[in-house]
């Protein structure tokens, strides 16, 4: 993962909104031809020609979305980003800009906030998607980020969560459930050391699930992958808030049900040996878990052969008729019938 080398740091009422917009965004290189105008001006220009472009945007709060004691902000700045492009690739479109707002409180210097763009530029040239503009502000409550991602498909490569039909294969990419996983081990070794800030934990077994929560990976080879093998899927949505709840997603819009099947389900070991430990069910862990991002489509059977023993796709599941409604069906053949946790902030009441 990343190393944290600043030491040296800078109060941000020193600087001022456009000194710190300029320390923020000086080494911003465009590699899209399509970025015609970036940062600098009143509106960026982007010029995808005859294509269709896609808008997508995201609202992280410091505190709801993320905790800053566990994640590092160059972590931050890479999977912001991440759950954007995420959400164009889940449309089977290319992201190729993105704008990056802020609203940040003076306990921040201007070298935490130069190592979380160095996450977003490192995003940024991984995934081949420029930066061109965005907003910067103060707060009184510590940090807010908002990234609007656009991308550019052609008009019958896009897919929405609508079109899922009856036999249809419910397909995901990766596997699932670490990103929960790695969130509780997170949380745990957080607790302790409020508890004992001199322990040094060991962290090794927990490597894959703890980089899938703070270092997750949009799933841009999936979409080259299913492009090479000639597949549009029916359906497609990414994996944000929970297996669970994205099918019930794409039952919803496709008007359809769903059977998914838990030996089906495509866990990293890791995962288990961690839901053994903190006594839960890594099937709930699966389901309801959440911030996995990996894409999960339905294609049409006649498109089986071209994915069946692919290493990065598994058949989990297929569409039925919309009365028989989402059934988990477990090993014994019994139903069970799907139920959406997601994300319960606004059940937490302020007072
Ligand atoms: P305006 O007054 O028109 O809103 P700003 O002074 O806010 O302009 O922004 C100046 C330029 O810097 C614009 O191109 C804007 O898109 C860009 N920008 C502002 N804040 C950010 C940021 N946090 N990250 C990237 N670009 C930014
Ligand atoms: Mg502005």
């Amino acid at each position: 993962m990343f190393e944290d080398k600043n030491t040296s740091k800078t109060p941000l009422d020193n600087l001022g909104e456009f000194a710190l917009i300029e320390a923020l965004t000086k080494s911003v290189k465009h590699e899209n031809k399509s970025s015609v105008l970036g940062i600098g001006d009143d509106a960026a220009v982007i010029d995808h020609n005859s294509k269709q472009t896609l808008i997508s945007t995201d609202l992280l709060v410091e505190g709801v979305h993320f905790d800053l004691s566990y994640m590092p902000l160059k972590h931050l700045g890479y999977k912001a980003v991440m759950v954007n492009l995420s959400d164009v690739y889940a449309m089977n479109a290319i992201p190729t800009q993105i704008t990056v707002s802020i609203a940040v409180s003076n306990r921040f210097t201007l070298e935490a906030l130069e190592e979380f763009y160095a996450g977003i530029d490192l995003a940024c040239k991984n995934y081949k998607v420029d930066l061109v503009g965005g907003d910067t502000t103060s707060s009184t409550t510590g940090l807010t980020v908002s990234i609007t991602a656009i991308g550019v498909a052609s008009k019958d490569k896009i897919v929405p969560r609508s079109g899922a039909k009856e036999n249809d294969l419910l397909v995901v990419s990766g596997d699932l459930g670490a990103a929960y996983t790695g969130l509780q081990v997170l949380e745990r070794e957080k607790a302790v050391f409020q508890v004992n800030p001199n322990t040094q934990p060991d962290l090794s077994p927990y490597t894959y699930s703890i980089e899938r929560q703070l270092k997750p990976e949009a799933r841009k080879d999936v979409i080259e992958l299913l492009d090479e093998l000639k597949i549009v899927p029916s359906s497609m949505i990414d994996i944000s808030d929970g297996l669970s709840s994205e099918i019930l997603h794409l039952s919803k819009s496709s008007n359809i049900g769903f059977h998914l099947f838990e030996e089906k389900l495509p866990m990293d070991p890791e995962v288990n040996l961690i839901c053994e430990e903190f006594k839960f069910n890594s099937t709930t862990a699966v389901l309801n878990g959440g911030e996995d991002y990996e894409l999960l489509f339905t294609i049409s059977q006649k498109d089986f052969d071209k994915i069946k023993n692919h290493p990065l796709l598994t058949v989990i599941g297929h569409a039925v008729e919309q009365n028989a409604g989402c059934q988990l069906v477990n090993g014994l053949g019994h139903q069970i019938e799907l139920t959406a946790q997601g994300w319960q902030n606004f059940s937490e009441k302020e007072d």
